[in-house]
């Protein structure tokens, strides 16, 4: 089908190569005009300080130059996306809109809502696969029902891969970029974030390499490192894993390209024992973009419903108890190091992330969902499927969750993953002067040790909330009553 004019709504894809949307655009039209939205819907309810806004706002301009340079143009509203862009696409008088699929409940029903605008305005509606190698149903058991085990899901996931290479070849734009619409004259600048109503974060100041060219340097730092992943990857003081997450979160890199990529080297004898394992880590993100799309009630209930009648702790005590754990005050080396690091950063290490949830959740008694959105609040790469999968995974109450008998040990944690305690020391000085094996647990070094290094518990750094023998045997009785079921 040819259509004359065409308008591509940019969401979750900030990038001007391997796009699902605008590659069919760009074929199917004669003109193709681009559009982002900064989303009031969504903006409304950040801070006003927000690294993911500098982040978008930084890859915005780095898209916007990459299509001007490419002979289009990026039109960027601040509006709420539901109804700017079929009035848009009234605007500009456009055929149809092209978009990438999102599986995000809310983003689902805004679709609807877009496209159901459209047809009633007489204009097409198009969307497209583009942030995950496999969607909805396309990954099924024999039975034909979507898996809820990830080993046996990976399993069939590699096995289509590899009988489909189709899934992972490019949407090339260049070499149709003649249909790109050509600028409006004069253009309008893009909003500043003082425009949108934001203040700029430190994400400047952390050095955090944003849009495209941000992504691909990443991806070519880890590719050096990439073979000694599958070690490197559990000890956080190490720079192992690739921090490609927000890149992924906002589209800056092309998933396909990353898999191809991996792919290719492996077929060609590299990557080591890390590939794979690398590669094991994309499929997780698969999985439970599949795992909220088929199971949208995961979004603020148990993926196994029985998990839903777990009492938590509440009241003014556990309002405490979850504020010392936001605030990273809990006692706990390795768990307050880890909250001073999504604090002061926005991004947390993938195993400090299962050892701070696990806390919260068996330690402390806290409802995993409290945890949950704290992360989606802070964390620069947030995803509500990753997200919601990886607590609901430490509350054992998601999908293929771990058992709710284990428990992760807080101090046996730290030190078998920061035994030397280098990351404690980066983000909690104040014990720097402690020693290796002292610096997991403070408040079992004799009060002589801590005065020599000037350190008093309580004043420098806090007594531990909770025992965590205790809290353990308590978290096993909370459980008693899912464990008829599990
Ligand atoms: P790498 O180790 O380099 O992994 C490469 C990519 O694989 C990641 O960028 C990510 O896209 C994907 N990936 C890795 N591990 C997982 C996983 N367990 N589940 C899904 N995808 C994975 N990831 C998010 O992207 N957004 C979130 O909001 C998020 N919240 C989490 C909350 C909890 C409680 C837990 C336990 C995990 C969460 N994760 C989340 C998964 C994981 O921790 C991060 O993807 C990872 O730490 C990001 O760092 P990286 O890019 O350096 O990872």
């Amino acid at each position: 089908m040819t259509i004359s004019t065409s308008l591509v709504w940019f969401r979750r894809d900030l990038r001007a190569f391997d796009h699902a949307a605008l590659h069919h655009a760009l074929r199917q039209s004669q003109s193709v005009h681009c559009v982002f939205v900064y989303d009031s819907a969504i903006l409304d309810s950040l801070p006003r300080r927000d690294r993911r806004v500098d982040f978008i706002h930084a890859s915005i301009a780095e898209l916007a130059r990459e299509l001007r340079q490419l002979g289009g143009d990026l039109i960027v509203l601040h509006d709420d996306a539901a109804t700017a862009i079929p009035r848009l696409a009234a605007e500009l008088g456009v055929d149809a809109v092209f978009a990438n699929h999102d599986y995000e409940p809310q983003a689902i029903a805004r679709d609807a809502a877009v496209a159901q605008a459209l047809t009633d305005d007489a204009r097409l509606w198009f969307s497209f696969k583009d942030q995950v190698i496999f969607e909805k149903n396309e990954v099924l058991t024999q039975t034909g029902k979507p898996y809820t085990v990830y080993t046996p899901y990976k399993n069939a996931w590699l096995k289509k891969m590899r009988a489909e290479p189709a899934c992972l070849a490019p949407y090339d734009i260049e070499p149709h970029a003649a249909h790109l619409a050509p600028p409006r004259s004069p253009a309008p600048p893009l909003p500043t974030l003082a425009e949108l109503g934001f203040e700029p974060s430190n994400l400047a100041e952390l050095a955090i390499p944003t849009g495209m060219s941000g992504g691909a340097q990443l991806f070519e730092q880890f590719l050096t490192r990439v073979e000694k992943y599958d070690v490197a990857r559990d000890f956080p003081a190490l720079k192992g894993p690739s921090y490609l997450s927000t890149h992924l979160r906002f589209g800056t890199v092309s998933l396909r390209y990353l898999v191809r990529t991996l792919v290719d080297l492996m077929e060609r004898g590299g990557g080591g024992d890390g590939a794979p394992v690398w590669l094991a880590e994309l499929i997780w993100r698969d999985f439970y973009a599949m795992i909220l799309y088929q199971n949208p009630h995961v979004e603020g209930s148990a993926f196994k419903p029985a998990y839903d009648a777990i009492a938590w702790e509440t009241g003014p005590e556990a309002d405490e108890l979850f504020a010392a754990w936001c605030e990273g005050r809990t006692g706990y080396p390795l768990v307050d190091a880890a909250m001073a690091q999504l604090n002061q950063t926005g991004y947390m290490h993938n195993r400090l992330r299962m050892v701070t949830a696990c806390f919260l959740i068996k330690d402390l008694g806290i409802d995993w969902r409290r945890g949950e959105a704290y992360f989606a609040l802070h964390l620069n790469d947030f995803d509500l499927a990753s997200n919601n999968g990886g607590w609901q995974w430490a509350s054992s109450s998601g999908c293929d969750a771990q058992p709710y008998f284990r428990i992760f040990n807080p101090i046996t944690q730290s030190e078998k993953f920061d035994g030397a305690g280098r990351f404690i020391r980066r983000y909690l000085p104040q014990l720097k002067a402690l020693g290796d094996k002292d610096i997991h647990a403070p408040w079992l070094v004799p009060r002589m040790l801590l005065a020599q290094h000037n350190i008093v518990l309580g004043r420098d750094y806090p007594l531990p909330l909770v025992q965590h023998d205790e809290a353990r045997k308590e978290t096993l009785e909370r459980y008693a009553v899912v464990k008829v079921v599990d």
